[in-house]
């Protein structure tokens, strides 16, 4: 039986407690099974359960929901498709770089207006997005995206100048920044958990530690079985992302490999940082590197810190999420951040934090969240925006 563990696995799964479901014993009959407790598996069931109320549906998940990706990420909920905009117009066109724009937008209004609609406690909040340049490249880049955006008639993004960023986030590097008050952040454990609590609520019947170890179709049905039971069922949904090539099912072993990337935070920071640093209103923040580093605010003022590169895995080990020469770095990024972000002199080692005359955090005590992404062939922005995209490719 599974104990605490999960925990260890992301400093989100450790914000709130939580008690998984029994798992599947003995044999159960459903029109839908769902293979995999993450945000495609969950928003695979209620828009299933909810659309058509009478089938019955049970989801099993092999350890507790949440434990994935879906419990692991940035919490970033962005308009961002593919890797740029520029880059999504040259491979499929302007039209379809549009469209896949305005879809993303939907999709971010769509979770929004879930989290009210069904009162999913995830820590939301709106406060925008800000892609900064820190170079003079990097300004170019940005305001390259603008213009393609506007050009193909996408609007509701505009250019902060860095006067006008300075008055949103101090810090010396900011050139200027793409802003988008289109994005929210979150809790995506909490937001994970929530969703159990409304397919509960549906009649969805969720089971925990209930890993799937064969798949049969038969003349009749199909056969899932697990270590205590077995589901026979008309439809399976197989929403297991990274662990895909484990899933016992004809052609998929070959199909993808795990691709990792990884995620720091910080201890809390104090309203003494803030008076420096401003960032009152509590923005997503991305820059506009190619290993791209995004960070925010987690509801008790930790800065997470994540991207830079992300790392392949062949074979049937899933317990890569510790990665010290990437954690290492990111740590240095957040250390860079005093050379960003500006403030007084200040050192706060007690509290596990280095503020420096330039600096924001210097952070002396990280958390160090390991992140494992089920994104096979994935880059890491397209990794990013799945949140968004589970929800509404389900809906
Ligand atoms: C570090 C990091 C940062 C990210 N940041 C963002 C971000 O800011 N915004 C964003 O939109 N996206 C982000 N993502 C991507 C996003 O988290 C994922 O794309 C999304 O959560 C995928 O959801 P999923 O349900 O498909 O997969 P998962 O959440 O991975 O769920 C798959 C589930 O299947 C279960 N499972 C596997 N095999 C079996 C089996 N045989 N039987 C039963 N269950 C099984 C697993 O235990 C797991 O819980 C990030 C990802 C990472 C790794």
């Amino acid at each position: 039986m599974l104990g605490e563990d999960f925990r260890e696995k992301s400093y989100w799964l450790s914000t709130r407690p939580y008690n998984p479901s029994p798992p599947l014993r003995g044999t159960r009959e459903v029109d839908v099974a769902i293979v995999g407790g993450g945000f495609t598996g969950l928003s695979a069931a209620y828009f299933i359960s909810k659309s058509a109320p009478a089938l019955k549906v049970a989801l099993l998940e092999s350890q507790v929901i949440g434990y994935g990706a879906s419990g692991r990420n940035g919490g970033f909920s962005m308009t961002l498709f593919g890797l740029t905009l520029s880059l999504t117009a040259r491979r499929f066109g302007r039209q379809a770089a549009r469209e896949a724009h305005c879809y993303m937008e939907k999709a971010v209004d769509t979770l929004r207006d879930l989290v009210q609609a069904e009162g999913l406690e995830c820590d939301y909040e709106h406060p925008g997005f800000l892609r900064v340049a820190t170079s003079e490249k990097y300004k170019k880049r940005i305001l390259g995206e603008l213009e393609l955006a506007r050009s193909l008639g996408i609007d509701g993004i505009e250019w902060l100048d860095r006067q006008e960023l300075l008055d949103e986030v101090r810090s010396p590097l900011y050139l200027g920044a793409w802003w988008e008050p289109r994005c929210g952040l979150l809790n995506p454990a909490k937001l994970a958990w929530a969703w159990k609590s409304v397919l509960e609520r549906l009649k969805v019947h969720v089971f925990e530690q209930s890993p799937v170890v064969g798949i049969r179709r038969t003349k009749k049905e199909i056969l899932l079985t697990t270590p205590w039971g077995e589901v026979r069922t008309q439809r399976v949904v197989l929403a297991t992302n990274a662990y895909s090539h484990l899933v016992p099912a004809p052609g998929l072993r070959r199909k993808q490999v795990p691709v990792w990337t990884h995620i720091v935070l910080t201890e809390p920071l104090q309203d003494e940082h803030f008076e420096k640093i401003g960032w009152r209103r509590r923005q997503g923040i991305e820059d506009a590197r190619n290993l791209v580093h995004y960070y925010r605010l987690t509801a008790d003022n930790r800065l997470l810190m994540g991207g830079r590169d992300v790392t392949l895995s062949y074979g049937t080990d899933m317990d890569r999420d510790r990665n010290e020469k990437t954690f290492i770095e990111l740590e240095k990024e957040v250390s860079n951040l005093k050379d960003q972000l500006e403030t007084r002199k200040l050192v706060d080692r007690a509290k596990g934090i280095l503020m420096d005359s330039q600096g924001l955090t210097e952070a002396a005590a990280f958390r160090r969240i390991q992140k494992m992404s089920m994104n096979t062939r994935k880059s890491m922005k397209e990794i990013a925006q799945a949140i968004i995209l589970t929800h509404e490719a389900n809906e």
